[in-house]
């Protein structure tokens, strides 16, 4: 059986790309940062509900060592990794000029460094598999901008370059990269913006309403399968026609 790893997994988006990765048939590794993000939450039942093989796998993305153990951990449960997601991302929103050194660092280590580290244990795997698929999120702040995101569109901008570099050193090993680039999803990361924000977010949008994480999931879903087979290097903007 074919097996998908997908990192920040316990909930939001890459949850729901891990159930339905589950649908579709493959088995799942999840991955989080600590076993408390995956209190409270069934994901992992959910999955095996599915009738597919199911573990997590604790690890720091934006940590080198942390993600080669789990690389090869995953690769030894399941015997091979034929998908990745890199998703887990975070935001540490702020005014430029008011952004601290700090927050510019974590958010760059762990929404870009992150999928270089996973991307380079991980595509040696996929190398000799001479198959794979890649799916990195990337946001529409990265391919447009957005105030007060200054730290978070780099990250999420490098991502998009990243993607289409690795698209053509991996092509013609037969694996697949891409990247997505949702608008606003709702989900706890979007819950922290004020109801200002919502409003004004809102007006922008042609569908006027905000995505949720299983429309980013279904086209997950077609770049991790057979349908997409000649799809690679692009960036598939998910924002209900934020931008034209
Ligand atoms: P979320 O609900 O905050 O979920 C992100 C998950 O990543 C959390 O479970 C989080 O764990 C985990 N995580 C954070 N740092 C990690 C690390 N260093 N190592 C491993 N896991 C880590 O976010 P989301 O809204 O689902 O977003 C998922 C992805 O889509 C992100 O890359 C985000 O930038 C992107 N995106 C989201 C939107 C949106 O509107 N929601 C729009 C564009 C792009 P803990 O919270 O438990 O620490």
């Amino acid at each position: 059986m074919a097996a998908a790893l997908i990192t920040g997994s316990a909930r939001g988006i890459g949850a729901a790309i891990a159930l339905r990765l589950a649908k579709d048939g493959f088995d799942v590794a999840l991955n989080d940062i600590s076993e408390k993000s995956f209190e409270n939450n069934d994901i992992m039942e959910q999955i095996k509900a599915q009738g597919v093989k199911c573990e997590k796998f604790i690890a720091d993305v934006s940590k080198s060592d942390q993600v080669e153990a789990m690389v090869k951990a995953v690769k030894e449960l399941f015997g091979s990794i034929d998908v990745l997601v890199n998703n887990a991302g975070i935001t540490r929103d702020g005014l430029l000029a008011r952004m601290s050194e700090e927050n510019y660092d974590l958010v760059i280590a762990v929404n870009q460094k992150s999928v270089y580290n996973m991307m380079r244990y991980v595509a040696p795997i996929m190398m000799k598999q001479r198959s794979g698929r890649i799916i990195n999120m990337s946001s529409v702040a990265g391919l447009h901008g957005n105030a007060g995101q200054f730290n978070y569109s780099a990250s999420k901008a490098a991502i998009i370059g990243m993607t289409k570099s690795a698209a053509k050193e991996l092509g013609s090993r037969g694996i697949n990269v891409n990247a997505i680039a949702p608008g606003f999803i709702s989900t706890p990361m979007t819950d922290q913006l004020s109801e200002e924000q919502k409003k004004a977010i809102l007006e922008l949008i042609a569908m006027k309403r905000y995505g949720n994480v299983e429309e980013i999931a279904g086209v997950a879903s077609f770049l991790a399968g057979k349908d997409s087979s000649y799809v690679t290097g692009q960036v598939i903007e998910i924002s209900g026609g934020l931008s034209m």
